[in-house]
């Protein structure tokens, strides 16, 4: 990766709707910006995908979190957009397009059973996220 003063990453989905786990390669990119205290920002530039925290034990969750949101936001014939994905864009903004994480000791602060997710809404396609590490 050539250096810029954030790190960009390319996912493959492989499925309409997933939470794919990036905490790793968050940790790696803080680690790699020798940024010791200060804040990280985790962005998406998607209309059909975001950001979000939650549990990192029982895998069970983010099927469940997937599957409750394809129930609460289904296809509608009823929505005007021409390119037939508003549940998407309505799931993505529910979710968001970014995170702001505490960085402390080198490392994101996050409570025992939390991870952060890739969220994808419209997939399987290739996506994209953006990390920065601000010192402070
Ligand atoms: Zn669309």
């Amino acid at each position: 990766m050539a250096w810029k003063r954030h790190f960009e990453h390319t996912v493959k989905t492989s499925r309409r709707s997933e939470f794919l786990d990036i905490t790793g390669t968050v940790e790696h990119d803080i680690a790699e910006s020798g940024v010791n205290e200060g804040i990280c920002i985790v962005f998406v530039p998607h209309t059909t995908a975001g950001v979000t925290i939650n549990e990192n034990a029982d895998p069970d969750v983010r099927t469940d979190m997937a599957s409750f949101l394809e129930r609460l936001v289904p296809k509608d014939p009823a929505f005007l957009h021409s390119e037939g994905n508003s549940d998407s864009h309505i799931k993505t903004t529910l979710t968001g397009p970014s995170l702001t994480l505490i960085v402390s000791g080198g490392k994101p602060v996050l409570g025992t059973w939390q991870a952060i997710y890739f969220a994808e809404f419209d997939g399987p396609r290739s996506r994209q996220y953006l990390v920065k590490v601000v010192e402070g």
